[in-house]
């Protein structure tokens, strides 16, 4: 997009704070159903679920979890069967090895330091091996205590279309966005945007002219 473009298009919308607000309440009433994708019954299944979805789709790791979750139901589970029979049983979801030894590392210190059970403290959920930033953040933001926003490649692309960030890396991108995001839209945003990614604002091809952010919030609109 040439330069000029981009500043008529920036000045048309006004300033991002100012658009924040309006873009969360049209993408809430467009995606109301949007929620997290992983399928989970608790706090345990659902950190599982989010470590295992690494790399690949929320539709495999469900695939996957519900017979997992029938054969594995407390930390100590994951530790009593040979490695090689928790490999098997998460191939499908791809990187296996190395979620395996992930897997089992988080349910040791689980049951070692917490009792069997999944830290509530962001600090402490990233302290469990095989837990970075973005499996602690979707974890907590989930149990209603969300520390940061979570950025997967559709949360970037809409926030950069959406000029809320000039950013690539991840990091620097949630560094922007929670400075701009109220904290009480924390949980909700990425779900809103991961949506809005999927559903209408596509890497290739974004339906503009079925998008309510387009007439006047949207920099990137192109109708
Ligand atoms: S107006 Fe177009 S580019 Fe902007 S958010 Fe909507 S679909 Fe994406």
């Amino acid at each position: 997009m040439p330069r000029s473009y981009v500043h008529e298009a920036r000045k048309r919308v006004g300033p991002k704070k100012a658009r924040v607000r309006p873009v969360i309440e049209r993408l809430a009433i467009e995606h109301a159903d949007a929620k997290i994708a992983l399928s989970f019954r608790s706090p345990l299944e659902l950190l599982i679920s989010v470590m295992l979805s690494a790399q690949t789709t929320d539709v495999n790791v469900n695939r996957v979890t519900e017979k997992l979750f029938v054969k594995y139901r407390r930390p100590e589970d994951y530790l009593a069967v040979p490695v090689a029979e928790l490999e098997r049983d998460i191939f499908a979801t791809g990187f296996y090895r190395q979620k395996t030894k992930s897997l089992r590392g988080a349910m040791q210190r689980i049951i070692e330091v917490h009792d069997g059970e999944v830290p509530e403290s962001f600090d402490d959920l990233l302290k469990l091996p095989g837990v970075a930033r973005k499996t602690a953040n979707v974890v907590s933001a989930e149990r209603g205590n969300a520390q940061g926003i979570v950025v997967d490649t559709h949360v970037r692309r809409v926030s950069q279309r959406l000029g809320f960030t000039k950013q690539e890396d991840p990091v620097k991108i949630e560094r922007d966005l929670v400075k701009l995001v109220p904290r009480e839209d924390w949980a909700r945003f990425p779900h809103l945007l991961i949506w809005h990614g999927r559903r209408i604002c596509d890497a290739r091809k974004p339906q503009c002219e079925i998008c309510p952010l387009a007439s006047d919030v949207c920099p990137s609109s192109r109708i």
